[in-house]
């Protein structure tokens, strides 16, 4: 019979993350069932199933925290998923975690999305800023709320199960914009007598001073007007490019990263908007 409690629950996948997770519930009491495809040392006190249709008869709550949707799909196919409260952990596409709803819900379960915010030594520590964006079933969501914010945050975006993806994802990209800058400026200082490590203090403020032009690109897509309150035009910013992409020729750095938006701020600038900020670069990637 299956534990109808909200002090237990069972995790799928003890990777990286899974293991996080099940140690930050284990850790606030609960009682955890995990599985993994193949064996791996479980957190101490944990209780092992030998397979994955065992794993979720065991308890009500099941965390799904695998690699991808494929191996999602792979592990709870042909499992009786009946009165199950599924919240699948694992990085999907917005499009993927509702056509995973679709099929969990036509076998009788619930189905939560999730992204998770974080990198697993951040899991169950408070203050560390993690949380999760959740999207889909709002009764399990309420239903299980206690036990969903013990590894972290809880930030629940709607009842589209595709929005807490959408948002993971958005959020990613921008993060890789960030690193890809990064990794830019560290080359362009690799080849000279500069201490990278007294380089990164200088990068991480810049970027955290620059993080706030997000608030302006949202307010001139909100009003629909990019040319109001712009003090750094694109034409004028195209031209500074330039500058960047000589730099990069003479420290001998590939412009490869910074290229593409370049090139997107220049077929703006063609078409008319040299006295916008760079919001006009959102229009132009919508398909
Ligand atoms: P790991 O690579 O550490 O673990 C992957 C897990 O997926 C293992 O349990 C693995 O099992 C299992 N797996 C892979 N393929 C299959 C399959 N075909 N069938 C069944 N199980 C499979 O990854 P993480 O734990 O780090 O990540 C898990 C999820 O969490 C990912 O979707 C990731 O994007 C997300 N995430 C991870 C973060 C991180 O920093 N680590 C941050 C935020 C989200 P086995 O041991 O048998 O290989």
């Amino acid at each position: 019979m299956p534990v109808h409690s909200n002090k237990a629950l069972t995790v799928l996948g003890l990777g990286d993350m899974g293991s996080a997770l099940t140690r930050s519930w284990l850790a606030a009491g609960y009682a955890v069932t995990v599985w993994n495809r193949s064996p791996r040392r479980a957190p101490a006190g944990a209780a092992v199933a030998a397979t994955a249709a065992t794993a979720v008869a065991a308890n009500t709550l099941v965390v799904v925290c695998l690699l991808d949707d494929a191996a999602v799909r792979a592990t709870l196919d042909g499992i009786d998923l009946t009165g199950r409260d599924i919240v699948n952990l694992t990085t999907s596409t917005p499009a993927e975690a509702r056509a995973l709803s679709e099929w969990i819900t036509a076998r009788g379960g619930r189905f939560l999305d999730g992204g998770i915010m974080a990198v697993p030594s951040m899991i169950g520590v408070a203050d560390s800023g993690a949380y999760v964006f959740y999207s889909g079933a709002t009764e399990l969501h309420e239903a299980n709320a206690e036990a969903l914010a013990v590894p972290a945050g809880v930030n629940y975006v709607g009842a589209d199960p595709g929005f807490a993806a959408l948002y993971d994802i958005a959020l990613l990209s921008a993060m890789w914009g960030m690193f890809a800058g990064a990794a830019h400026a560290f080359a362009l200082i690799g080849k000279e007598d500069i201490s990278p490590m007294a380089f990164a203090p200088l990068m991480v403020a810049y970027q955290q001073a620059m993080a706030g032009y997000a608030y302006g690109t949202a307010a001139q897509l909100a009003r629909g007007d990019y040319a109001e309150g712009v003090e750094s035009n694109l034409a004028m910013m195209v031209t500074t490019n330039g500058t960047l992409l000589r730099t990069a020729a003479e420290q001998g750095v590939s412009a490869e990263l910074l290229t593409p938006f370049m090139a997107l701020m220049e077929r703006r600038v063609a078409e008319g908007g040299g006295k916008e900020s760079t919001t006009g670069v959102v229009d132009l990637l919508r398909r």
